[in-house]
């Protein structure tokens, strides 16, 4: 039995959140750990699944390639429940079901397999509402790997890097989420569009900053997150950067984007917020950015995302 399920209060959100973006090497993986190790010092019990066959968010957490623990390449194929893949970490309210590169292979075993893209909703289904966040690491492609996460989740969390080319590619995810709201997933929404490895100093950076802040309006979180050595030296570590220089503006900057996305649940959720919620929000730096209203919406105005894009696409 999974211990977190014994004393916490009955969850309110179970929400899984999707860290896609099918460019390589956009902070998926950095956001996906520290989005994750942050919401769980915010003590709500949260998941971080590793659905990238680098397994890269296995090894940020410091556990080592192992071809013969369960796996999230298990859960795909059906051989394992969740409950069996789940390892404890670090910190206390954090949970990890690991990759192996192994999960390649899923990809291809299921190309013929019977309700192929549902296999990690299955699988999550039976656990998920043990946790309040269930944050799922993608690979750098829209695959079957993707496709699985994204038929899993609720919404989609998309790091960009903050970059002249960053719309670059864009359209097309965008594109697939429309597609799996309309055929396998109606309610996948986007938790928001996070600006990766940026500096505020630069002219090109804050002209980035608007065009992004046009065409995703309130998408856009507030919360950016910096360029920072530690959250690059965290994972060789094998620690979230929170553990491993919690006052690293790295750190802090994820701690924010915690508190932004629980903020945006938080309406769902009035008569009982998660616990740590007000600590968070206390102890935080004040961000220099403009305030969160907690006015976000989760779900609404994505439909028009699609077609910004292309807008974006014939203008670029
Ligand atoms: P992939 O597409 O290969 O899965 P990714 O999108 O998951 O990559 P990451 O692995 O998170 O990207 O980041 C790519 C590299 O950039 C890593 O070496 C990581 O340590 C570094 N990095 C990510 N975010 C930051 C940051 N804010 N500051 C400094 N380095 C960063
Ligand atoms: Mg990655």
């Amino acid at each position: 039995m999974l211990p977190c399920s014994s004393g916490s209060p009955k969850n309110p959100m179970g929400r899984v959140i999707a860290v896609a973006n099918q460019k390589g090497g956009v902070g998926k993986t950095t956001t996906a750990i520290n989005l994750a190790a942050s919401f769980a010092a915010a003590e709500v019990n949260t998941l971080l699944v590793d659905c990238d066959p680098q397994s890269n968010a296995t090894s940020g957490l410091g556990f080592p390639k192992d071809p013969d623990r369960i796996s999230s390449y298990h859960l795909l194929m059906g051989a394992a429940t969740a409950e069996e893949a789940l390892l404890t970490t670090e910190l206390e309210q954090l949970w990890l079901i690991p990759a192996h590169k192994n999960l390649i292979g899923a990809n291809i075993e299921l190309v013929d397999a019977e309700g192929r893209e549902f296999r990690m909703r299955e699988a999550l289904a039976p656990v998920r509402d043990r946790f309040q966040f269930v944050v799922l690491d993608c690979p750098p492609a829209l695959d079957l790997l993707t496709l699985n996460a994204l038929v899993a989740a609720d919404a989609v969390l998309i790091p960009m890097q903050g970059e002249y080319f960053a719309l670059e590619g864009i359209s097309e995810l965008l594109d697939t989420i429309e597609r799996i709201r309309a055929a396998l997933n109606p309610p996948l929404g986007i938790e928001g569009v996070v600006l990766t490895m940026f500096d505020d100093r630069t002219n090109l950076a804050q002209q980035v900053m608007r065009e992004l802040k046009n065409y995703f309006g309130e998408k856009l979180c507030t919360t950016t997150i910096p360029r920072n050595i530690r959250l690059a030296e965290a994972p060789s570590h094998g620690m979230a950067a929170l553990v491993y220089d919690p006052r690293s503006k790295g750190a802090e900057s994820y701690i924010r984007l915690a508190k932004e996305i629980i903020e945006r649940q938080l309406p769902a959720i009035s008569s009982q917020p998660p616990v740590g919620t007000t600590e968070i929000s206390t102890t935080l730096p004040a961000s220099g950015q403009a305030e969160d209203t907690g006015e976000h919406r989760t779900d609404t105005a994505v439909e028009e995302l699609p077609a910004a894009a292309d807008e974006m696409d014939k203008t670029a």
